[in-house]
């Protein structure tokens, strides 16, 4: 099956290897990257028109191009070994100075999320870390008696207010997608995504921290179904981990989605069993489900007419994936022998 985006995509390639053989210099490479991978390249700004593509096209479409997106990104650095980065090609300095740093593990995986998501037509939204109580539970129904919202499961900025009209640092990222439905007035069909750092008030542990990172999604439209909900999930999983996942559900209870799932992903990295699946080939991503009619009234979506789906996942744990990395605390730790790894 040739889909017509196959094309664009081979063009590009083909253009981008052959300009690529006849550079000799660091200068002439620079100006390559700039030109297919920069910010305003052509290949992100293709990427971009994923929203033009038919809705059955859009997952495929992300994929294709974040793969061209990879294989050029080799290509570079292959070329780079071959004629020198701009950095090598000056003098080198003779003082002592402080080596250049680089972005944590955690922002890289972030990034490469957003721009998953991003490929799949979602809009990327962030918000204030500092949340109120209206946003962050009542609004997703989960009510002032909820454990939840209890002192030893969320951190509030004072002394719990027995109307729940506090302030707290925010539980998830949910809430920045009410806010923006309701102060944007946004009408369905929506798609969004709001990747950010959260706060739970628990002890850390090598698989719990009081502080990490979510990525949530939230698609609502006339028609949209848990099959929906299923080949998103699965472009973003096949898409980071570069192999083909499948997911499975397994239900789960969560106030804010009626049904709720819990998610399963096929293991990536082997056959059989391996030590990151616990021997099982299957490997536990999230929760997700289809938007509760509550939670649909209180962004002034009608439920009669709209439906939708919501996810969270943690891109802690994606990146301890990706790497084998068994503790979640390393992330915090400031250990700079971790973070140099990711250099
Ligand atoms: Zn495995």
């Amino acid at each position: 099956m040739t889909e017509p985006a196959d094309d664009i995509f081979a063009q590009l390639k083909q253009q981008a290897t052959e300009q690529l053989k006849k550079i000799t210099t660091p200068e002439e490479l620079e100006q390559w990257r700039v030109n297919f991978l920069g910010r305003k390249g052509q290949v992100p700004r293709l990427l971009r028109t994923v929203k033009d593509q038919p809705a059955e096209q859009r997952a495929a479409f992300g994929q294709h191009g974040n793969k061209l997106r990879q294989e050029l990104e080799g290509l570079l650095t292959a070329h780079q070994k071959k004629v020198g980065t701009r950095a090598m090609s000056q003098p080198q300095p003779k003082v002592n100075q402080a080596g250049l740093g680089h972005l944590h593990p955690l922002t890289l995986t972030r990034r490469r999320l957003q721009n998953i998501m991003a490929a799949l037509g979602f809009l990327i939204i962030e918000g204030p870390e500092v949340e109120e109580e209206k946003y962050d539970f009542d609004a997703l129904n989960i009510p002032f008696e909820h454990p939840a919202r209890a002192e030893t499961d969320t951190f509030y900025l004072a002394p719990r207010s027995p109307r729940g009209d506090g302030r707290v640092l925010r539980t998830s990222t949910s809430a920045v997608q009410v806010r923006a439905v309701i102060e944007n007035d946004l009408v369905p069909p929506f798609q969004i995504a709001s990747p950010g750092r959260v706060f739970r008030n628990e002890k850390p542990d090598p698989t719990h921290e009081s502080t990490f990172y979510q990525l949530e999604a939230l698609m609502v439209g006339p028609s949209v179904t848990v099959a929906d909900y299923r080949s998103i999930t699965e472009a973003l999983f096949s898409t980071f981990f570069g192999k083909v996942a499948s997911i499975r559900l397994r239900p789960g209870y969560f106030p804010f989605v009626e049904p709720g799932f819990e998610i399963d992903m096929s293991c990536p990295f082997c056959q059989s069993g391996c030590r990151l699946c616990k021997q099982t080939t299957w490997i536990e991503m999230g929760g997700a489900g289809m938007v509760h009619p509550n939670v649909l009234s209180n962004m002034n979506v009608d439920p009669e007419k709209y439906q939708g789906f919501a996810f969270g996942y943690g891109i802690d744990r994606f990146t301890m994936l990706q790497h084998g990395i068994d503790d979640i605390r390393l992330f915090w730790s400031g250990d700079i022998r971790f973070l140099k790894q990711f250099a």
